[in-house]
C-alpha cells in the first residue's frame, strides 16, 4: 500500500491548481439562499443571487448572517447540494497527474461538513489538500488569504467565483478562472483573470497555462 501511494504521488507531475469549493466545486447559492430565506422568514430587499455580500442579500446583519450560514452548513440541505455542472468531470481528470488542492474562505468550524460534502461527488484522493481561511467569518482574527495558500503551495493557477479573490490572486500571479455568475459582475477583470461559463472550457486553459509556463 505504501508503495503504491508513493507512485501515485509521483506521477502528479502536472502543475499544482487550487479551486474554490463553493459555486465553484460543488453549488451554494441554489441551497443555501432558498433555505435561510425560508427557515429565517426573511424578505431581502434585492435577488440575493446578484451579490456575492449574504448580509446584503438576505437583508441580515452580519451576525445573523454568519449565524444562518452555520445553520446551514449542519443541516441536510448542504448534504444534498451538488457538485457544480462539469466540475466532477473537469476536477477529476486533471487529480490524475496534477495535485489539486480545494481552498476554501470557509471556517475550519464546518471542516467536517464540508469534506462530507466533497467526499460524496469527488472520488477518495481527489484532493491533495482541503483548506479553510475563515475569511468568511472575518471576525478580526488573523487568518490566512487564498493567496497566502496558493504562495505556499506553488499554486499558479486557481479557479474562482469570488471577485474578490479574483482580484486579490490574478494581479498576485495565480492566473484565476473565474466561473461566471450574476455575482461576480464587472467591467474591469484583472488581466491575469479570465471568465469562463462552463467547466470544459476552463479545463482546457488551465491545460493550455501549464504549457505555456512549461515554455517558459
Ligand atoms: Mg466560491
Amino acid at each position: 500500500m505504501e508503495e503504491s501511494r508513493t507512485e501515485t504521488y509521483l506521477q502528479k507531475t502536472g502543475i499544482p491548481i487550487g479551486v474554490d469549493i463553493d459555486d465553484t466545486s460543488t453549488e451554494l447559492a441554489s441551497g443555501i439562499h432558498p433555505w435561510v430565506i425560508q427557515e429565517y422568514e426573511l424578505h431581502p430587499s434585492i435577488d440575493p443571487f446578484t451579490t456575492y455580500d449574504f448580509t446584503e442579500g438576505w437583508g441580515c446583519s452580519r451576525q445573523e448572517s454568519i449565524d444562518y450560514s452555520f445553520a446551514f452548513y449542519r443541516s441536510q440541505a448542504h448534504m444534498n447540494l451538488p457538485p457544480v455542472k462539469g466540475a466532477v468531470k473537469a476536477i477529476t481528470a486533471l487529480a490524475q497527474n496534477h495535485p489539486v488542492y480545494a481552498i476554501t474562505a470557509r471556517p475550519i468550524q464546518v471542516q467536517e461538513e464540508t469534506l462530507a460534502l466533497l467526499a460524496k461527488h469527488y472520488p477518495p484522493g481527489t484532493f491533495a489538500g482541503v483548506y479553510f481561511t475563515g475569511q468568511f467569518i472575518d471576525d478580526g482574527t488573523k487568518v490566512l488569504s487564498k493567496l497566502d495558500i496558493c504562495r505556499k503551495f506553488g499554486i499558479q493557477v486557481m479557479v474562482e467565483d469570488s471577485l474578490r479573490h479574483a482580484m486579490q490572486l490574478a494581479p498576485n500571479g495565480v492566473a484565476t478562472a473565474l466561473l461566471d455568475y450574476p455575482w461576480n459582475q464587472t467591467d474591469d477583470l484583472p488581466e491575469n483573470a479570465v471568465r469562463f461559463t462552463n467547466w470544459e472550457d476552463i479545463y482546457e486553459w488551465i491545460l493550455a497555462y501549464e504549457k505555456k509556463l512549461q515554455k517558459k
